[in-house]
């Protein structure tokens, strides 16, 4: 029997965390999932999961958790708010309370004796200015968090680097590029959605009249944002990977994307090719804060732990986001 068997999964009722807890259990782990339902949705929980309703913020949930369910072998931890755009206006429910959740998490974990620990991290770790130039974003690319939520996801890497300092717990930070396509019956469905992929699927349902192309006059091929799409089957993978790694690696960060570029117009015209809809498309403003390429370097994960994506084709992305959002219209149907 392996030494890892189970896991805790924080927002593992959310986009990326119920996917991951999905290929978890489909490999053979036993899955404890603490969501509090802000985001995520009661729906995408595995049934085989056991589903723990709570919050990081009370400390006395938190403790509780670990009481339950003793033997606890490694944490992903998904849950945070997680929109850039919101953190702008509302800092310090990044700054303060992604923090905060974190600490309290960690807190708990290492009184409990637990040593491996995931953290769902973010490429708005590396800002850019709008119209620089620069090759793919590794590893070595320099920190400088675009936005209150990168600096959050930021604050906890360090705190993370305290705690294997101090504690000895061995952990990896995950920096996603963009998390996007599903499975049959788990898929995105954030509200409100501010995600290409899903936008443009929306048009394609009939539920918007168009998407908007946020500027078109960036120094790229035609003139739109270049973006690395990422399946998040892929990226669970991922996840679980690093985990079966860690007590060889001790401490790992890593650049997930499949390493290619698309812009907007791209993703447009390939949803309409995946859906045989026209699906209009108007030109609007840049939306502040965007880059105008952002493509990561996976080669770390790739030569260290042998990561290769199964979804490097944009189609296929997109193909498989269709599917989940034609078969549910309404996501979880529960707003
Ligand atoms: N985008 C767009 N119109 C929209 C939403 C997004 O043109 O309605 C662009 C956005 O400017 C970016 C890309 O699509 O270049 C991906 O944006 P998304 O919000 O999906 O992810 P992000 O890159 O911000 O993580």
């Amino acid at each position: 029997m392996r030494s890892l068997n189970k896991i805790l999964v924080t927002g593992g009722a959310g986009y990326i965390g119920s996917i991951t807890t999905h290929e978890l259990i489909n490999a053979g782990y036993d899955v404890i999932v603490f969501d509090n339902l802000y985001q995520g949705h009661v729906e995408a929980v595995h049934p085989k999961a056991v589903f723990v309703q709570g919050d990081l913020a009370d400390t006395a949930a938190v403790k509780a958790l670990f009481e339950a369910h003793d033997g606890i072998d490694g944490i992903m931890h998904f849950a945070s708010y997680t929109l850039v755009g919101e953190s702008m206006e509302k800092p310090l429910m990044y700054l303060r309370d992604n923090l905060v959740n974190a600490a309290n998490l960690l807190e708990a974990a290492v009184a409990h004796g637990v040593t491996r620990f995931i953290l769902s991290s973010t490429a708005n770790l590396f800002d850019v200015p709008p119209d620089r130039e620069f090759g793919v974003i590794d590893e070595q690319f320099p920190i400088n968090p675009g936005s209150p939520y990168g600096e959050s996801k930021f604050f906890i890497e360090r705190m993370l680097h305290w705690f294997h300092r101090i504690y000895g717990l061995k952990y990896a930070c995950l920096r996603y590029f963009n998390a996007c396509g599903g499975l049959p019956d788990r898929g995105e469905d954030h509200y409100p959605e501010t995600h290409l992929i899903p936008l443009v699927l929306q048009v394609a349902l009939g539920q918007r009249p168009h998407v908007t192309i946020f500027g078109d006059d960036y120094p790229t091929r035609d003139g739109t944002c270049v973006r690395d799409y990422i399946h998040v089957v892929d990226l669970a993978h991922a996840h679980i990977l690093a985990l079966e790694a860690l007590d060889r690696l001790q401490v790992r960060h890593y650049n997930l994307g499949n390493g290619t570029g698309y812009t907007v117009r791209e993703v447009i015209e390939t949803a309409r090719q995946v859906t045989g809809h026209p699906i209009p498309a108007v030109v609007g403003p840049r939306r502040p804060g965007d880059p105008a390429v952002l493509v990561a370097s996976s080669e770390a994960i790739r030569r260290e732990l042998g990561w290769t994506p199964q979804y490097p084709d944009l189609k296929e992305i997109i193909r498989s986001a269709w599917d989940w959002h034609r078969t549910h219209p309404h996501g979880y149907g529960t707003r």
